[in-house]
């Protein structure tokens, strides 16, 4: 359903990682398609409400006497128990809530963010070097020599396949471009370097947008705009309201700015895997998806368009998403903890 992009091998949709890769999704049944940064993952809503309600049908699941299910080594009625009993009232009402995997204790947040003090220096360390003239292979080998130095492993490098340890994404390039020796920065470019990191089991991952030398005051507006999303987004991470209602001011600001937002392509939970869920969009409904609950870890990510929310998929990489119609594209990536006061952000 796309024309071909000019220069580019153009793929249609392929049954690639869970076969729900749709780049025409526009005609899912469901008016969009989860794809949770590298892939989506393979529940549905629907199987994720079922396993919600198994979870928390009945308040005599857990014993009152009986240690947390959180791991505090406290008894459930002293810990979790009121925790449980207002989220089973808000799934009573209709919403959809967590499960209890995809709520990280306290060990598991110190986890992620010892895991983040490496993804972020990785970042930092590509912050000092990166400059025209320079191949994104370079870029690669900074983010695993940083991370391996640091005693991490770079989350991309064989994930489903992928060849290298990061993500960089060149202009038009909208996401997953793979470094190599032959896309060499130049003045005026604007590069998205998307950094994930595993440590002792714990994932981190957040991007960043470098403007290479001096970049075109339309491409400096869409970075910056895109940074104020994520800023925005962040904002609106409030317990116990819905991620819709973050989702649509990061599209909000995008919109009123003149640009598009991706819809096939989100944000995720992300914690004890790279990819968790929900899938986290930034084109939905203020009062709709998953409700933002403490505990919850998930990335804000928005992939943010100069022109057309359409992409595509490289056909030769099976990798890179590029702009439909050739213009720039922007993303920053933050990584966030829902706390019962508002929010932390775990990796920038
Ligand atoms: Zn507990």
């Amino acid at each position: 359903m796309y024309a071909p992009f000019e220069g580019r091998r153009q793929e249609k949709t392929r049954d690639r990682l869970c076969g729900r890769i749709h780049t025409n999704s526009r005609i899912h049944s469901n008016g969009r398609i989860h794809l949770n940064g590298w892939q989506h993952t393979d529940r549905t809503e629907q199987e994720q409400k079922r396993k919600t309600v198994m979870i928390l049908a009945g308040k005599n699941k857990f014993e009152r006497n009986a240690p947390c299910w959180c791991g505090s080594g406290r008894k459930y009625k002293a810990c979790h128990m009121q925790f449980d009993e207002k989220l089973r009232k808000y799934q009573i009402a209709g919403n959809i809530v967590p499960d209890h995997s995809l709520l990280k204790t306290r060990a598991d947040v110190d986890g992620i963010k010892k895991s983040a003090e490496i993804n972020m220096a990785c970042l930092d360390a590509v912050e000092k070097e990166i400059a025209a003239g320079m191949p994104t292979e370079d870029i690669d080998r900074i983010v695993y020599e940083t991370t391996v130095r640091m005693g991490g492993i770079p989350a991309p490098l064989h994930y489903e396949g992928f060849p290298k340890s990061v993500c960089t994404s060149i202009n038009e390039e909208v996401c997953h471009g793979i470094p190599d020796t032959k896309h060499v920065l130049k003045e005026g470019d604007i590069i998205n370097v998307d950094c994930s990191t595993i440590l002792n089991g714990y994932f981190s991952d957040s991007s960043r947008m470098y403007c290479i030398g001096k970049v075109s005051e339309e491409k400096q507006r869409l970075v910056d705009v895109t940074k104020e999303c994520v800023e925005i987004g962040l904002k609106a991470v409030i317990p116990w309201t819905h991620l819709g209602d973050m989702g649509s001011k990061v599209h909000a600001h995008a919109v009123k700015n003149g640009y598009s937002v991706v819809r096939e392509i989100g944000g995720h939970g992300i914690g004890l895997e790279f990819h968790e869920d929900p899938f986290v969009s930034y084109v939905s409904e203020p009062g709709t998806e998953m409700l933002m609950v403490p505990g919850m870890v998930f990335t804000i990510e928005p992939m943010v368009n100069m022109g057309t929310d359409r992409i595509f998929q490289d056909a030769d990489n099976g990798w890179t998403i590029y702009t439909q119609d050739g213009k720039p594209s922007a993303q920053w990536e933050i990584q966030v903890l829902v706390t019962e006061q508002g929010h932390e952000v775990l990796c920038w």
